[in-house]
C-alpha cells in the first residue's frame, strides 16, 4: 500500500522536492553517527572533535580525525535508493534534492540540482585566502604534510567545506532549501529522522503552504501524523517500488 500511495501522490503533484538524510546512505555502508556504537564514531565524540573550535585551536587533532572520516567515505558507492531518486529526477518528476549528507553519493548516482545544506567532502577551502581544493588534492596535501594537515598554497590549514559542530549552516543553501520547501506540492522525506534543526523545519514549510509530505524512513519522525503517505521499510526496497509503481524501471 505505502509505496504505491507515494507514487499516487507523485502523480498528482506539480512540483516535487526531495529531502534526504543519513538513512539513505546506510545501505551504502555509512552508519548514521547518531546511532550509538557505530563505526568511527564509537571511538571519538564527533561533537567534540568535528568542532570548529578544534579545527581552529588544534588542526592536527582535527585532521587526524577528519582524514579517517574522509577515508571511510571515499570508497563508498551509491545504493538503489540514491539511484531511484536520480531516476525520478531524470524523468522530470523530482526537481531539486535537499540533503543533509556530506558523502557525495547523490552526485555519484547522477543527481543534479543538489542543495547540500551541511556541505560536502568534495572540496576543502582556505579560511584565510578562500582558495578551494578538490578532495583528491586535499588527500595528497594531507599525506605530504609532516603534521598530517592539508595546507593551502598560502600555508594555512584547509577546512573541509562541511558544516562542523559550532558552525552555522551555509545561508545560500538554507535559503534555497526553504524556498524549495515552501513552493513544493509534495516533499519526499527520505532516510531522515527529521529531528535535526533547522533542516527539520523544512517539512513544516511545505505543509504551511498547502503541500503534502511523503515519508520514506525507518523509525519514527515528528511528522508521521501529518504525512499523506508513510513508508517504514528498507529505504532501497521502498524507493525501488516507488519507481516501479511509476513505470520507470
Ligand atoms: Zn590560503
Amino acid at each position: 500500500m505505502s509505496a504505491s500511495s507515494v507514487a499516487e501522490l507523485i502523480r498528482g503533484a506539480g512540483s516535487v522536492v526531495a529531502l534526504t538524510g543519513a538513512g539513505i546512505s546506510v545501505p551504502s555502508g555509512i552508519p548514521d553517527f547518531r546511532t550509538p556504537g557505530t563505526g568511527l564514531w564509537e571511538k571519538v565524540d564527533p561533537m567534540e572533535v568535528a568542532h570548529i573550535n578544534v579545527f581552529r585551536r588544534d588542526p592536527e587533532r582535527f585532521w587526524h580525525f577528519y582524514g579517517q572520516r574522509f577515508q571511510t567515505l571515499e570508497d563508498k558507492e551509491p545504493n538503489g535508493a540514491h539511484r531511484a531518486l536520480a531516476r525520478l529526477q531524470d524523468a522530470g518528476i523530482v526537481g531539486a534534492v535537499i540533503t543533509q549528507n556530506i558523502d557525495r553519493l547523490h552526485a555519484k548516482a547522477g543527481s543534479r540540482d543538489l542543495v547540500e545544506v551541511h556541505g560536502s567532502i568534495a572540496h576543502s577551502s582556505c579560511q584565510t585566502c578562500r582558495a578551494g581544493y578538490p578532495l583528491d588534492d586535499v588527500r595528497d596535501r594531507q599525506s605530504a604534510d609532516p603534521d598530517g594537515i592539508p595546507r593551502c598554497d598560502c600555508g594555512q590549514p584547509l577546512k573541509p567545506d562541511v558544516v562542523l559542530f559550532g558552525e552555522y549552516l551555509p545561508v545560500a543553501a538554507l535559503t534555497r532549501a526553504e524556498h524549495l520547501a515552501a513552493s513544493a506540492d509534495l516533499m519526499l522525506c527520505i532516510g531522515s529522522s527529521l529531528e535535526v534543526y533547522p533542516v527539520a523545519s523544512l517539512p513544516q514549510m511545505t505543509l504551511d503552504t498547502g503541500g503534502q509530505l511523503a515519508i520514506i524512513t525507518q523509525g519514527p519522525t515528528p511528522y508521521d501524523g501529518r504525512a499523506a503517505a508513510r513508508c517504514g521499510g528498507d529505504v532501497e526496497a521502498e524507493m525501488g517500488e516507488i519507481v516501479a509503481s511509476l513505470g520507470l524501471l
